[in-house]
């Protein structure tokens, strides 16, 4: 597949540079915004969001366009755990300058908040969060410190 084409199957009108975020898991595009801080003011760029768009590889997807941004690292570790299959491309003069998958890691740590108020980790004098990644389709995500499993993790994001 040429870029060209790569471009028309995301399904969204070309744009000069920026991020396509594709593959988001279906309904995850408004917390993927949220993620980017996209909800909150300042935003000085173009976003488009496309829901519920079929994909390719069977079923649906959502997919994030954001104009003249290219994302860090850490926010791309972020949409990895609520999109884990999404994939980054990085748009450059029309054309994918760049492209990646979204990878889960194993453990994740300080992002996310246990959800049990007894934890360690939500004392007064908290201790950095720390989970084992127990799955990756949904992402689930176990405290290493007090076991709870952490099944909505976007509800959880810190
Ligand atoms: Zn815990």
């Amino acid at each position: 597949m040429d870029k060209a084409e790569e471009v028309k199957e995301m399904r969204v009108t070309p744009i000069r540079n920026g991020t396509v975020i594709d593959h988001i898991t279906c309904n995850m595009a408004l917390k993927v915004l949220s993620i980017l801080g996209i909800t909150e003011k300042g935003v000085d760029s173009t976003v488009s969001v496309l829901l519920h768009v079929p994909s390719k590889k069977g079923g649906w997807k959502d997919v994030v366009k954001i104009e003249d941004r290219e994302l860090e690292a850490k926010e791309v570790d972020r949409i990895a755990l609520i999109a884990p299959f999404a994939t980054i491309n990085i748009i450059r003069n029309y054309n994918v300058a760049g492209k990646h998958k979204v990878e889960l890691p194993e453990n994740v740590k300080g992002i996310v908040r246990c959800a049990n108020i007894n934890c360690i980790t939500n004392l007064k004098e908290p201790v950095e969060s720390r989970f084992d990644v127990i799955s990756k389709d949904p992402p689930k995500l176990r405290c290493w410190y007090c076991e709870r499993v952490i099944e909505d993790v976007s509800e959880h994001m810190v």
